[in-house]
């Protein structure tokens, strides 16, 4: 994989993958493409590691079908560095069972002794 998928345009490895890889998101929102990477290239270990311990499914089974087409992030509500807060709202695009679908959610986030971890969606 060259470009990532997450949209900034970077090569995977400097992007998303270096998150994969152990690094920690700084911002609430490169958690947010950090997760859409995540499900494009089935990462179930980072989406479980990356869920707040409240809110984590024991197990994630991801849709084998389910081939994602794009992430676009149209909001974002603190979810910086000296923020412990963030919302960061977006659309993102898959074919399912040759059907286009779109996702559109609102994105919770909080700081976890320093590390950032997708609580829950809010309306
Ligand atoms: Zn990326």
């Amino acid at each position: 994989m060259n470009t990532c998928p997450c949209g900034l345009g970077e090569p995977y490895d400097d992007c998303c993958g270096k998150y994969h890889r152990g690094a920690e998101p700084p911002s609430a929102e490169l958690l947010m493409r950090a997760r859409y990477t995540a499900y494009v290239v089935g990462d179930r270990q980072f989406l479980l590691r990356t869920w707040h311990e409240t809110t984590r499914p024991r197990a994630l089974t991801l849709e084998e079908d389910q081939n994602w087409q794009g992430l676009t992030i149209l909001d974002r509500e603190g979810g910086g560095l000296f923020d412990t807060e963030g919302v960061v709202e977006f659309r993102a695009r898959y074919v399912a069972e040759g059907r286009p679908g779109r996702m559109h959610d609102r994105s919770r986030f909080v700081k976890v002794g320093g590390a950032w971890r997708y609580l829950d969606e809010v309306s």
